[in-house]
């Protein structure tokens, strides 16, 4: 049977190079080419484009991203089992390929990639939103990347795109959301994985705005987010209370009752926060 690039199938890699799922690294491997091609389609155009890749694996997300067109896919792998099976891809595509063994969190990928560049993964969960979290707040913006296509547990995935009131809406969304459009794309059930996972699983596609939504200083605006959060249950007033002694004025001139709950505010007032709260310091 010939399959999207005539390697053989990724149930025969794994057995060949005994991987079995380790999980410790949060090995959920994707053995469905299909699947792995169309979760690479999500990820926009990929031709002219270089993709960072975070846990290849077996390589099944990494054979749908060359199939697709990639320019070049930079795939950091730490669980150097995985290296030979990716090893017969990069052979496949010559020069299209490069596989670093190593931890995605201490690793910069940059020198190893030419822009526009795109980010493509089935993270490890363990590392997952932490990753995320970085990428979405470099020093500069906009970041290095285009566009992140990440698969997350369902719960987190709903967590990024989450909207004022609803019960996920926290910093994440907020983060998210700032300087990136984020979208869900694709749900998937515990079954699409081998070892299947406990909970479903969600694509979530952030493509980055060339600016801010709204304007506001990176640091106050997470010290503001932060802080309410942290106590979501607390009304504002007492929540803010230690970012400066007149918040309850602050609050009011960003048009936020003193009374609301974090939950209920939405990215335009925190910024208008965070812009008051920078001013009143400075002006101090
Ligand atoms: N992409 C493959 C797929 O879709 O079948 C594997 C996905 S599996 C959920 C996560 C992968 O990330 C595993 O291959 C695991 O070894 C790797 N991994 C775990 N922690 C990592 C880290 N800190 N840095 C790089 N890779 C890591």
């Amino acid at each position: 049977m010939s399959t999207i690039d005539n390697l053989p199938p990724l149930r025969e890699v794994i057995q060949k190079h005994d991987l079995r799922a380790r999980k410790q690294l949060g090995q959920n491997f994707l053995l469905d080419l299909n699947l792995t091609s169309k979760i690479a389609r999500q990820a926009g155009e990929l031709s002219g484009h270089d993709v960072l890749e975070i846990g290849p694996g077996p390589g099944g997300l990494t054979r749908g991203l060359l199939a697709e067109g990639a320019r070049h896919v930079l795939a950091i792998e730490k669980d150097a089992r995985a290296l030979p099976a990716l090893a017969e891809i990069a052979a496949v595509y010559p020069g299209r390929l490069t596989v670093i063994n190593g931890d995605a969190l201490n690793i910069d990928p940059l020198a190893h990639l030419t822009p526009p560049i795109r980010i493509a993964a089935n993270l490890p969960y363990n590392v997952g939103t932490e990753l995320l979290v970085r990428w979405l707040t470099p020093p500069e913006w906009p970041p290095f990347w285009q566009s992140l296509t990440l698969m997350f547990q369902k719960e987190v995935a709903e967590r990024i795109v989450a909207t004022p009131g609803s019960k996920a809406y926290g910093r994440l969304a907020l983060l998210a959301q700032w300087r990136a459009d984020a979208r869900i794309v694709m749900t998937l059930p515990p079954e699409a994985f081998v070892p299947p996972p406990k909970i479903s699983s969600a694509v979530v596609h952030l493509t980055a705005l060339p600016e801010p939504r709204y304007s506001a200083d990176p640091a106050v605006l997470s010290q503001v987010t932060a802080a309410a959060f942290n106590q979501r249950r607390k009304m504002l007033r007492a929540s803010l209370r230690g970012l400066h002694p007149d918040i309850e004025a602050l609050l009011a001139q960003a048009g936020i009752a003193p009374t609301q709950r974090a939950e209920e505010v939405d990215l335009e007032h925190f910024c208008a926060l965070a812009r008051l709260l920078k001013a009143a310091r400075s002006s101090a």
